[in-house]
């Protein structure tokens, strides 16, 4: 049934940067090339045959368009910004997720992107100004030394946090491997069992400090990771804290078949992507405030 090569027979998607044209237009230009559908779950998300090449495409270099696989593309989304609100991406570099919420709040609001390393600090300036983008406003530190409670960040609504993480999720393997044991993690190799456990506390650290912003009420965090480590075991993990602050798990995109492996109540509203069957291994968990403390005003 799969294909031994995942590379081959992959839909390549590009998703629309609709701060500088229209869903519709895009493919209106793309149709030229190759046959274009509109995905059915993310919006703004187009999708191509396989082996559609557009890395020198006129739309790619004028960033009417970015090359961004589709379950990249479910974060924003899942985050669902309104336009007008104040947003934080945590680990922005290099940009692509910040550059989608500032689509999806049509470049209204204000969003702040932060990013610890300087060389990709600058990958994330590049992103921005192709995107055309207003109103982004680039920390260069790091996200954990962030004073939430300073009056710069009072207005928080929404934090994307998409941190660091081993990447496994882009390499071949398929996410039922995973499911007999429930293992912490599949190395045979001790470093790199060491490596993701390093992670895991960096990421279960980081999204402790992103849900203790005072007035956020949406907090995605996200990975391409497969490993139960960097996902499951990290939301279980910050489930008391999110739970005092009164954050609940929410589901995003109930329609999607694969969700979190069930290592705790409530794991069936975290979302997985497979990479043999979605191109990407991607995790995303959505914390939403049921009410916000300091009653927001738009
Ligand atoms: N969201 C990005 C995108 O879609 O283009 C990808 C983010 S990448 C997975 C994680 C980023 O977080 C890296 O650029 C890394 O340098 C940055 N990072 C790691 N630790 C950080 C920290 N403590 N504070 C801020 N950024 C950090």
């Amino acid at each position: 049934r799969h294909n031994q090569n995942p590379a081959v027979n992959k839909p390549r998607y590009i998703r629309v940067n609709t701060l500088k044209m229209s869903a519709e237009s895009a493919m209106q230009e793309l149709e030229a090339v190759n046959t274009v559908v509109k995905d059915d779950i993310v919006p703004d998300l187009l999708v191509l045959p396989s082996g559609t090449d557009l890395h020198d495409h006129p739309l790619v270099a004028s960033g009417g368009v970015f090359l961004q696989g589709k379950a990249s593309s479910m974060v924003a989304a899942a985050l669902c910004p309104k336009p007008g609100w104040d947003v934080l991406d945590a680990c922005a570099a290099p940009g692509n997720k910040t550059i989608h919420l500032a689509a999806l709040m049509e470049g209204k609001g204000n969003i702040i992107a932060c990013e610890l390393h300087k060389e990709r600090v600058m990958r994330l300036e590049d992103t921005i100004r192709r995107s055309g983008a207003p109103r982004l406003s680039i920390v260069h530190g790091d996200f954990l030394d962030m004073n939430a409670t300073d009056s710069k960040f009072s207005k928080v609504r929404a934090i994307l946090l998409d941190p660091s993480c081993s990447g496994s999720g882009i390499t071949t393997e398929r996410l039922d491997y995973l499911l007999p044991s429930y293992s912490t993690g599949h190395e045979n190799d001790a470093a790199n069992t060491q490596r993701v456990e390093k992670l895991a506390a960096f990421q279960t650290k980081a999204l402790s400090h992103a849900l203790s912003f005072p007035a956020v009420e949406r907090v995605v965090y996200s990975t391409c990771s497969i490993h139960r480590a960097e996902n499951e075991d990290v939301i279980k993990s910050v489930l008391p804290l999110a739970s005092s602050l009164n954050f609940e798990l929410a589901t995003p995109f109930p329609k999607w078949p694969r969700r979190g492996l069930p290592v705790f109540e409530g794991a069936e509203r975290l979302l997985r992507t497979d990479p043999a069957e979605d191109t990407e291994g991607f995790f995303i968990a959505l914390f939403v405030r049921k009410c916000p403390t300091n009653g927001n005003a738009e």
